[in-house]
């Protein structure tokens, strides 16, 4: 056993991350899986929020994860989009915690079929179970956590058809849940690179303190969330 492994097991003994106020890191490499994205939490006296949910094998880690930080399950599952690396988990997940599934209505027939190739599970040499989501999402859509804490869901096309991201306000900090929009962008997943700089512009307009994106990590402070993007778009 070299010093990776034993490093790899001891990180997934970690605790979850907070990012701010309620928002917390409850998944991801070296939370769950080095198959998943990374994965967050927003909670709130009402409701807790999961965004996204890793690839499928960790979901009881994942979920482990969110009652350390809530001290119980979340309420409710927002898939950002459904690749296996950020969706494949959600079928585990109903069934352990009975949670609502989210999903954006160009992306919930990818789910709803668990199909291979847009939900890139062939990709990772995984299955995405079959889900019908609870709440089809259009153009935007608020969840209500209770005490004035809002989860802003809006439409972000362009890594697939029904890419979301999600914005709360938690107390002084602009928390921008922004899942893949670096892309990759192909043919494959419906990819549409003018929709995408239109997304982005988009998201730049919201100048969030912080940005929880699915594989890069967390961005801050506001330049640096601006930063990011701009780079993106500088690269695409
Ligand atoms: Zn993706």
């Amino acid at each position: 056993m070299d010093g990776s492994i034993i490093m790899a097991k001891h990180a997934l003994n970690a605790p979850p991350r907070r990012l701010a106020e309620g928002v917390y890191m409850v998944g991801g490499p070296d939370l769950s899986d080095p198959r998943d994205c990374l994965c967050y939490l927003v909670q709130g006296p009402e409701a807790r929020v999961l965004v996204d949910c890793g690839a499928g094998p960790s979901a009881a880690r994942i979920l482990d994860l969110v009652q350390e930080a809530a001290g119980q399950p979340p309420s409710h599952l927002l898939l950002t989009h459904a690749h296996i690396d950020h969706a494949g988990g959600v079928a585990e997940l109903v069934r352990l915690c009975g949670c609502q599934v989210l999903i954006h209505r160009d992306d919930a027939q990818t789910l709803a079929q668990g199909d291979p190739l847009r939900s890139a599970a062939q990709w990772y040499g995984l299955k995405l179970e079959p889900v019908r989501a609870d709440v089809v999402l259009g153009q935007r859509h608020q969840l209500d956590l209770g005490q004035g804490l809002k989860l802003n869901i809006l439409h972000t096309p362009g890594h697939t058809p029904g890419s979301v991201s999600a914005w709360c306000q938690a107390e002084e900090q602009k928390v921008l849940f922004g899942q893949d929009i670096h892309g990759p962008f192909s043919p494959t997943f419906g990819s549409d690179i003018l929709l995408w700089r239109q997304s982005m512009q988009e998201l730049l307009a919201l100048n969030c303190d912080i940005l929880a994106e699915g594989h890069y990590g967390v961005f801050r402070p506001a330049a640096e969330v601006a930063g990011f993007i701009h780079k993106q778009l500088g690269l695409h």
